[in-house]
């Protein structure tokens, strides 16, 4: 320890270092404080423990806060070293003046200890205002009388420690072992804009795959409209350039080529900006390019850039990892899907190794369809469930499917089933194939088509009975045709005979001869064969009439016992023949509309059926008016009809009686029938075999 005499002070040379001389040397005289040689012995004291500080140290003395500082300082002071020594603090920090002046005070009128933690002081050192971290005390300096005439601020700037600690923060939230949810783009950007200090803005330029060119990506903090920007020509080709040739690029002028508005927390805009391949040391080829907005408020160091290119190299771990999550999730759902597909369709799937024809897998619609759980199944071959005819069939089938590299159809394969029976099933077979193309699996699908067959054949069954309903109903229509027009035909030669033999008879007549007499007996029994031909002739005509809807009907108003009385006398000489007695119970009159002709051929039939049918025994016709309607009935007391013969005998050609007891057709109720149901009423028929019959018509009054 040395000691260095200047006029009335004394400093220890004692680590006073370059402060000191220049300190001795400075012209106090022109501050508030005055010549050195007058400066009380206490400031003396002060500075001289000051000066032995290893840490940045400062004085500030007198009212106007003079300011007097050792080497360690005259590093923070920068540019204003040493052209500052003996300014006031205002004059020498405006830009910090604001910020620190409150703590002063609190340190000069309260005579407290501040104590200032990493705070932000910017600070003009090297040309720019600088983002700046400075711990510091403020204490106390007091005068002889011990009044506070000064303060001594000790300053330890810790910006490198923040700027490492919040870098390291950064691209520990950008790596992808942290928590962030994904490593998509969006999330990237969101941690690079967590740190606007260091991020000013960032931009990505990306590829989708490998032969597409480089593409404007996201991005923040540098507008939304970059590609309409009158650089982003030459902002792209820097990009491009970068990412083909992994060089990063600096950009001095980024305001000009993309202007964009600065963000928070500085208002300067970004200048500087640097291009950088994203691209970690794992990676055969970058993933993109992104371009980092430098900060104007921090020197570009060595620290900053090094820092820059390890959060491009974070970014495309995080990208690659994204990639890779969304690589698994997408074969995670692609296997799902199909598993999906398989479990939901409502086919049986079944997969059978190649080798052994085990079951390996079946499906839900398998397992209802067999009556066998995968469980049961799965390990298992054909013949451990089916017949060995069945099993024997399977197998041949799945060996020619796995021999032949083809998709084997079997269009129907019966199968025992155990809770459904017989099934058929619709079958496809297919090989799968190993890595290598030797045969892995055998996969089938089976639809069950057991109720489609059986509805196919119900279906063939109803075509063909409708076809030959169909046909047969054609053949009816021509037999109608057939019988309408032969009848017609015949109708015309019959009258024409009829008449001769009318003509001959008379004429015969009055020969005498027995013989002649006879030739007339003979000839009557022709006429009357004749005249039954002519009755067939004309029902034949009535019931192709009836059938082709040609029934007229031409209704009046008729009394319905005059008509009665009409037909009971036309058939005088028949029941005369039949010997059948008639008993009429008719109220006096029943009128009605209805056509007149129709009428009696109904009546007219009865009656005739009723004496063919009930020969030498009674008839009784009963007509009467009830509310709306009017009933006939025409009973006998003949042969009666069997009760399973009562319906079908209203229908064409339908007989109860042998041909050979009962000469007949069979139409005269069935054209009966269709009259009556002509007029809107009901024809029906009450008997008991051997005990006569009564045919009820009831006829509405007006229909
Ligand atoms: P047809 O008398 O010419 O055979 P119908 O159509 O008049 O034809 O009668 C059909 C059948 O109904 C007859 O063959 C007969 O078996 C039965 N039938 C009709 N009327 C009577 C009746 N009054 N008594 C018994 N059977 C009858």
């Amino acid at each position: 320890m040395k000691d260095t005499t200047i006029p009335g002070v004394s400093f220890h040379s004692f680590g006073e270092g370059k402060m000191g001389p220049l300190i001795r040397a400075h012209d106090w005289s022109k501050t508030s404080l005055g010549p050195m040689k007058d400066w009380p012995n206490s400031l003396k004291t002060h500075v001289n423990m000051m000066l032995a500080l290893p840490s940045a140290a400062i004085i500030f003395w007198g009212e106007d806060q003079v300011q007097i500082y050792n080497d360690a300082y005259s590093v923070i002071m920068g540019p204003r070293h040493p052209r500052h020594l003996g300014s006031t603090f205002q004059e020498c920090w405006p830009e910090a003046y604001p910020i620190i002046d409150h703590w002063m005070k609190r340190v000069t009128i309260n005579g407290e200890v501040v104590i200032v933690d990493r705070s932000l002081i910017p600070l003009t050192r090297h040309g720019f205002n600088e983002e700046c971290y400075f711990t510091f005390t403020f204490s106390p300096l007091r005068n002889e009388e011990g009044k506070i005439e000064g303060l001594l601020q000790l300053v330890t700037e810790v910006t490198d420690t923040i700027l490492s600690e919040r870098r390291l923060d950064m691209l520990r939230k950008l790596s992808p072992s942290t928590d962030l949810e994904s490593c998509s783009t969006t999330n990237l950007l969101d941690v690079l804009a967590s740190n606007p200090r260091d991020i000013r803005f960032a931009q990505f330029f990306l590829h989708n795959g490998a032969p597409s060119p480089l593409q404007l990506a996201e991005g923040f903090g540098i507008g939304n409209q970059i590609n309409k920007a009158p650089g982003y020509s030459e902002f792209m080709m820097l990009a491009r350039d970068t990412y083909a040739s992994g060089v990063p690029r600096e950009i001095k002028n980024i305001q000009n080529l993309i202007p964009h508005a600065p963000i928070e927390p500085w208002d300067e805009p970004t200048t500087q900006a640097i291009v950088l391949p994203i691209r970690s040391n794992d990676l055969a080829s970058s993933k993109g390019v992104v371009v980092f907005g430098i900060s104007p408020r921090l020197k570009f160091d060595k620290n900053y850039y090094s820092f820059l290119l390890d959060a491009a190299r974070e970014l495309a771990i995080g990208m690659e990892a994204d990639e890779q999550i969304n690589r698994s999730m997408k074969t995670r759902k692609a296997y799902d899907f199909v598993n999906a597909i398989i479990e939901n369709v409502p086919h049986m799937i079944f997969i059978k190794d190649a080798k052994e024809l085990k079951f390996t897998r079946i499906n839900r619609a398998g397992e209802e369809l067999l009556g066998l759980t995968r469980d049961e199944l799965c390990g298992k071959s054909d013949y451990d469930f089916f017949s060995k005819e069945e099993a024997d069939f399977f197998t041949e089938k799945d060996r020619t499917t796995l021999a032949s590299h083809k998709i084997l159809d079997i269009p129907e394969e019966k199968i025992q089933t155990r809770l459904k029976g017989t099934r058929i099933l619709h079958t496809k077979k297919v090989t799968l194939y190993d890595e290598n193309g030797q045969p892995e699996f055998l996969m089938g699908i089976s639809e069950d088509i057991t109720e489609k067959k059986q509805f196919e054949e119900d279906h063939k069954k109803l075509s063909q009975e409708k076809i030959a309903r169909a046909e047969a109903e054609k053949a009816l229509i021509l037999r109608d045709e057939f019988i309408s027009i032969a009848a017609h035909e015949l109708n015309t030669p019959l009258t024409a005979l009829k008449m001769q033999i009318y003509l001959i008879r008379n004429f015969m007549v009055e020969m005498e001869s027995e013989r002649t007499q006879k030739f007339l007996e003979m000839m009557r029994n022709s006429e009357e064969k004749l005249n039954q031909f002519a009755k067939l002739v004309e029902n034949l005509l009535e019931v192709s009439r009836a059938r082709a809807g040609k029934l007229i009907i031409e209704k009046t108003e008729i009394d319905l016992c005059e008509i009665i009385h009409r037909v009971c006398k036309n058939c005088e000489h028949e029941l005369l023949k039949a010997k059948c007695r008639l008993e009429l119970h008719l109220e006096t009159s029943v009128k009605g509309y209805w056509d007149p002709v129709r009428i009696e051929q109904v009546l007219t039939n009865l009656l005739s059926n009723a004496m063919k049918y009930g020969s030498g025994k009674s008839i009784e016709i009963v007509c009467k008016r009830e509310i709306n309607r009017a009933i006939i009935m025409v009973k006998d007391h003949g042969i009666g009809i069997a009760k399973e013969d009562q319906d079908r005998i209203f229908n064409r050609f339908e007989r109860a009686v042998s041909m050979r007891a009962f000469g007949g057709f069979g139409l005269g109720l069935y054209i009966t029938k269709q009259i009556v149901n002509a007029h809107g009423g009901e024809i029906r028929v009450e008997s008991e075999l051997g005990r006569g019959s009564t045919f009820i018509v009831e006829l509405p009054l007006k229909s």
